[in-house]
C-alpha cells in the first residue's frame, strides 16, 4: 500500500514537526488536536520554522506557501476519515492513548496504517485496543523533527511486513533514516539515552557538581552536543520520568528507578523549555 495522505493528532512540540516534514516533503495534512489554541500554536511554530528555513536558503518562499497550504487543521477527529496513514503524536498518557487508538480504529477507513509517535508506551498495547493490529506500528520520531534524521520504526507483535514496508516508505520521503525495532520498553534510543539522563539527576542531586559542569563535562568529556541536564529541559523533565517510570515498571530493576531530584522538578512543575524552567532558566 502507497501511503498518500497523512494525519496528524495533536499539535503539540512533536506533532507540529511531524506535520511540517510531511508537508514538505508534499503530503497533504490534516493536524486534529483537542485544543483550538494549540492547533493555532502549533500552525504559528511551522510558520516560523519554515521562515527560519527561507532565511537559510533551505527552503524557497514558494515551498513554504506550498507545504503550509498542504496543512489542514481540526478540532473534530472525523477529518482523518479519508487519510492513509494516521500518526498519533498526543499526550503521553496510556489511558488516554488507549482511548484514541479506538476512536481512531472506528473513524480511519479499513485500510489506513495506526501509528504512534509514543516514547515508552507498547506498541502491541495500543495494537490489541484496535480491530486491526496488523496495521499499528510505531514512528517514533526525535525532537526537534524537522532537524533529527532518525525515526525508529516500531514492530509490535502484530504488526505485519506490509506494514513496516508501507511506513519505511514514508519515512524514507520524509528524508529521515529508519532503524526497525522490535516493541520493548524504551525502544533503544530512550532505553540507552533516558537511564543516561536520569544518572546525571543522580549526580546533580547528590552535589557531585554544578549542572553546568555536569553538561560541560559530559560535551567536553564524550564529545556530546549537549549536556544531559540541558537535554532534560529539552526533552522535558515529564517526559524523561514517564520514560524511567515505564523502564522501572516493565523490567522491575532497579537501575531504573528514577532519581529523586527528577521527580521533585516535575513536582514543582520545572519541566524544562516548555514551562520556562528546568535545570536552567528560559526567557
Ligand atoms: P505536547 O504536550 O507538546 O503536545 C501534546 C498535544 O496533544 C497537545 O497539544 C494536546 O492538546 C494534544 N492532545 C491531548 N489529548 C488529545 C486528544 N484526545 N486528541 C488530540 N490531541 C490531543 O506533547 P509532545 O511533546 O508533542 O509529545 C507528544 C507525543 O510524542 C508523546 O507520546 C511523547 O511521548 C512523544 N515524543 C515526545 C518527544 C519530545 O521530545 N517532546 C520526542 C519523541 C516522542
Amino acid at each position: 500500500m502507497t501511503i498518500q495522505s497523512i494525519a496528524v493528532i495533536g499539535a503539540g512540540t512533536m506533532g507540529n514537526g511531524i506535520a511540517q516534514v510531511c508537508a514538505t516533503s508534499g503530503y497533504p495534512v490534516v493536524m486534529a488536536d483537542i485544543s483550538q489554541a494549540a492547533l493555532d500554536r502549533g500552525m504559528k511554530a511551522i510558520d516560523g520554522s519554515l521562515e527560519r528555513m527561507v532565511n537559510k536558503q533551505k527552503l524557497g518562499a514558494t515551498d513554504k506557501a506550498l507545504a503550509l497550504g498542504r496543512i489542514r487543521t481540526a478540532t473534530d477527529m472525523q477529518v482523518i476519515a479519508d487519510s492513509d496513514l494516521v500518526i498519533e503524536a498526543a499526550t503521553e498518557n496510556v489511558d488516554l492513548k488507549l482511548k484514541i487508538f479506538a476512536q481512531l480504529d472506528a473513524t480511519a477507513k479499513a485500510s489506513a496504517i495506526i501509528s504512534s509517535n509514543t516514547s515508552s508506551i507498547s506498541i502491541t498495547r495500543l495494537a490489541a485496543a484496535t480491530k486491526r493490529s496488523g496495521q499499528v506500528i510505531g514512528m517514533h520520531f526525535f525532537n526537534p523533527v524537522p532537524v533529527m534524521a532518525l525515526v525508529e520504526v516500531i514492530a509490535g507483535l502484530q504488526t505485519t511486513e506490509q506494514t513496516q514496508s508501507a511506513v519505511r516508505e514514508v519515512v524514507a520521503r520524509l528524508g529521515k533514516a529508519a532503524v526497525n525495532v522490535r516493541n520493548s520498553p524504551g525502544f533503544v534510543v530512550n532505553r540507552l539515552l533516558c537511564p543516561m539522563l536520569n544518572e546525571a539527576c543522580f549526580t546533580l542531586g547528590e552535589g557531585l557538581a554544578s549542572a553546568k559542569e555536569i553538561d560541560e563535562a559530559m560535551k567536553l568529556g564524550c564529545n556530546h552536543p549537549i549536556g544531559p541536564l540541558a537535554l532534560c529541559d529539552m526533552v522535558g523533565l515529564d517526559v524523561v520520568l514517564a520514560v524511567m517510570d515505564v523502564l522501572y515498571d516493565s523490567f522491575k530493576d532497579p537501575k531504573y528507578r528514577p532519581a529523586p531530584l527528577l521527580l521533585e522538578m516535575v513536582e514543582a512543575g520545572y519541566l524544562g523549555r516548555k514551562t520556562g524552567r528546568g535545570f536552567y532558566t528560559y526567557s
